[in-house]
């Protein structure tokens, strides 16, 4: 039996490009067989619905409005929320999911968003914070990175972008990454903006994820398999038996 979790997703209350809220998204993994999500909407320095001209503290509340409207829909429910979000590094738009930090964290820190990439790295993983290099070889209009991630930088890879299909050849550059440099841990995630597709990427656990500090712990323990096309896999992508 699988425990399985979303771990990249977007809520129309904080991202731009969302397109179902935060309660929309938890009934939607209900129903794919979930057990929880991670809500990762954009940062500020992303496609963030939020004014800049607001107060440090107004911007947070409204950052994790998302999060709390699929919280407590999830406590309807019975799925586990987790909050997270997708930081942009500027100018060149290259995105890193950030786990098992909360909104104290971002109280404290109003600078966060003109730290160097490097500050960031570094504040993050100080305060105990996973980061994760998402799509490191998405090619868009709004992406400008040379080809080169700092992977020395993050914690993780997202190996499984769902966003252009499993098989696209970001995913395949991305596979490569992790495989050279086997200290990067590895996910998969939806990158889902909207309810249609959830349930197609994800982690899953033999056991069950109590908090986000609990989910770094499994992440690095190696007890992860990847959700890929909808299928639980291994580490390398290689489908295992739902039930054993
Ligand atoms: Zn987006
Ligand atoms: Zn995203």
């Amino acid at each position: 039996m699988f425990y399985k979790y979303e771990t990249h997703l977007h809520t129309s209350e904080v991202s731009l490009c969302g397109h179902s809220t935060g309660a929309e998204m938890v009934r939607a993994y209900k129903r794919a067989g979930y057990t929880g999500i991670f809500v990762t909407d954009h940062f500020f320095n992303g496609n963030c619905t939020i004014s800049r001209k607001l107060d440090w503290e107004k911007q947070v509340e409204l950052l994790v409005r998302g999060y709390e409207k699929a919280k407590a829909e999830g406590k309807r429910l019975g799925m586990d929320v987790f909050f997270g979000w997708e930081y942009t590094h500027n100018p060149y738009g290259a995105d890193y999911l950030t786990y098992n930090l909360d909104k104290e964290f971002l109280l404290a820190y109003p600078q966060l968003c003109r730290l160097s990439f490097k500050e960031y790295s570094k504040l993050v993983r100080k305060n105990g914070g996973l980061l994760v290099h998402a799509h490191p070889y998405r090619t868009a209009f709004y992406i400008h990175y040379p080809p080169n991630p700092k992977v020395h930088l993050v914690d993780g890879v997202e190996v499984n972008n769902a966003g252009a299909g499993s098989s696209c050849n970001n995913n395949h550059m991305a596979w490569k990454l992790a495989r050279k440099n086997p200290r990067l841990i590895r996910i998969s995630g939806s990158d889902i903006h909207s309810t249609e597709g959830a349930g197609l990427a994800g982690v899953a656990f033999r056991y069950r994820i109590k908090s986000s500090r609990h989910f770094v712990d499994a992440l690095r323990a190696g007890d992860a398999y990847l959700i890929i096309d909808g299928k639980i896999t291994d580490q390398e992508g290689n489908p295992v038996k739902e039930v054993v």
